[in-house]
């Protein structure tokens, strides 16, 4: 199976894709993009392996790709010009619910759509999205094995009681669940831990996955202990708009009381809230901190504060910590805010080195601290690619 894999991420208003060479024994990165702005002001943009930015279009003379399909449309043909000939041989697709059922990435055919449609209540923003981008790719690449990779596969492992919620039994029966996401970042951290050093991998990890959507994850022995995301992705720590863990009976109040409906309460709690309801200023970390003054400061202090009471309840979920990892946007680069999210962590043995958290060095601990403190990027796209050359292979034979 030699040619190009190519590796799918359907948003609600994006389309990311990166193409690898199969080799022998693996794959290697060719090149990656996106179109961002599907339907508003659609962009194209395309990067190298190394990360150097190759194309870039914007389409102001007309012709912008409508719908996801028009998109794939035009990063084929773009791929055309680069891939010199090599056929696309398999695909895989990032989709962000796999249920209670799917714990491993699948083959796709037409019983799996089915039932991936079936999840599609489960993550309604996310899914239908996640499935046109899979159906656009069966039309236009006919025949090519297509395999699902899911965002809730990894944290399967988890025991019943990080599983359930205190509900009557019968609702986890019926799928309310904790069902947890980002599995395919949290998977490849664990992997890539446990190839650089197979002891730590083999211990107790927190990961911190922290980008604009953020959790955190309890890793033991490379499998998901706990996680702060839960039924949906809206538990936990706040995020750029979502807000994070929240009380129940404030949704009741919400409509009850302050007569939002559910529409209105959804947009507050999935658009509104997190960073951005709380600083009034911006989603995102970068602008907050630019920003900077009271409001800037207590929503960068609400962000770090729950990011620490989370490390603590999943070093507590599996009985202590050896490493703790962070990634994303905000978990490699945002200095500040890890130094803060780590202050008051010195009885779990955690302590920061100043200098090499200011570098972002891959190791920011403290010389002889007891806890390692990493930061390492994250790679979903390499993930799904990974799992789609083993599920392809394994059912060539091969
Ligand atoms: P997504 O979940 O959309 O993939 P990312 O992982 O790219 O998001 O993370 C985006 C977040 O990372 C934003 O809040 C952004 O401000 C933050 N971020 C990126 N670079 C830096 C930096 N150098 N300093 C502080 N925050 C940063």
């Amino acid at each position: 199976m030699q040619g190009i894999l190519l590796v799918l991420n359907a948003g609600s208003s994006s389309l990311k894709f990166a193409a690898y060479d199969t080799t022998e024994t693996g794959i290697e990165a060719r090149c990656s993009g996106q179109v961002e702005g599907i339907g508003a002001a659609p962009r194209f943009t395309a990067e190298d392996a190394a990360g150097t930015h190759i194309a870039s279009q914007d389409w102001a003379g007309g012709g912008a790709p409508a719908s996801h399909a028009a998109a794939l449309d035009g990063i084929i043909a773009w791929l055309d010009g680069v891939l010199e000939g090599r056929k696309v041989v398999a695909i895989g697709h990032r989709v962000v619910h796999g249920g209670p059922g799917f714990a491993a990435p699948m083959l796709i055919d037409l019983g799996v759509m089915a039932e991936l449609q079936e999840l599609v209540p489960l993550a309604p923003l996310h899914q239908p999205h996640n499935l046109s981008g899979i159906a656009a790719a069966a039309k236009r690449f006919k025949g090519v094995p297509q395999v699902a990779c899911f965002d809730t596969a990894f944290h399967r492992t988890q025991p019943f009681h990080a599983d359930t919620f205190g509900l009557p039994v019968e609702f986890h029966a019926r799928g309310i669940r904790r069902y947890g996401f980002h599995g395919l970042s949290y998977e490849y951290i664990a992997r890539r831990i446990a190839r650089e050093d197979p002891a730590l991998g083999a211990g107790r990890l927190v990961v911190a996955h922290l980008g604009n959507g953020a959790s955190l994850c309890a890793i033991a022995g490379g499998r998901a202990q706990a996680s702060t995301m839960g039924f949906t992705a809206l538990d936990g720590v706040p995020m750029g708009t979502r807000c994070g863990q929240l009380d129940p009976g404030v949704v009741l109040h919400m409509i009850d009381t302050l007569g939002m409906t559910t529409a209105e309460v959804a947009k507050l709690l999935y658009g509104n809230s997190g960073l951005k309801g709380l600083s009034g200023i911006s989603q995102d970390v970068r602008q907050i901190e630019a920003a900077g003054g009271e409001a800037a400061e207590r929503a960068l202090g609400y962000f770090a504060y729950r990011v620490r009471r989370e490390v603590a309840a999943l070093a507590a979920s599996i009985g202590g910590i050896d490493a703790l990892v962070f990634t994303a946007g905000i978990g490699e680069n945002a200095r500040a805010l890890r130094a803060r999210i780590c202050e008051g962590l010195g009885f779990l043995g955690i302590a920061l080195d100043p200098d090499r958290n200011a570098a972002n060095a891959p190791e920011v601990s403290a010389a002889g601290a007891a806890v390692r403190v990493l930061v390492r990027r994250t790679d979903e796209e390499r993930m799904i690619a990974e799992h789609t050359l083993q599920v392809v292979r394994s059912h060539a034979g091969g």
